[in-house]
């Protein structure tokens, strides 16, 4: 597992609001919420960034998305969410372990920032 917040999570080292997990990825809560509902959908390989992903990875990456649609039916923000990626420093990635931001339950704006 990665030697990050994320990897120690995934190994229940560290806690969590884990609202999901299977044999391929885990959903849990993001600590500071920028939406009323913002969660992290984290594939368990230790991918650091999107630009990471191989296409043996394929798989794993559409899985998350079928779990995002499935958990935003259960969080209740179905009609309206915004799933965000960080690839890279500069582009915001601050914990470098592959991860889907899902925000929901309230007016998103655009361009983001
Ligand atoms: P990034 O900046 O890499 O795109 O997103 C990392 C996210 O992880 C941030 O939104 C941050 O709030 C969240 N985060 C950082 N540390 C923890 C933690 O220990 N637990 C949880 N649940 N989220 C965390």
């Amino acid at each position: 597992m990665s030697d990050t917040i994320f990897g120690k999570i995934i190994s229940k080292e560290m806690p969590a609001d884990i609202i999901y997990e299977d044999e391929h990825c885990m959903a849990f809560r993001d600590v500071n919420p920028q939406a009323p509902v913002h969660f992290l959908v984290v594939p368990l390989k230790p991918i650091a960034r999107l630009q990471d992903i191989s296409t043996g990875d394929e798989a794993v990456i559409g899985h998350v998305h079928t779990v995002i649609t499935a958990l935003a039916d259960q969080e209740g923000i179905a009609d309206a969410y915004r799933v965000v990626v960080n690839s890279g420093a500069a582009a915001g990635q601050s914990v470098f372990h592959l991860h889907f931001h899902v925000f929901g339950g309230r007016r998103m704006s655009w361009p983001p920032g």
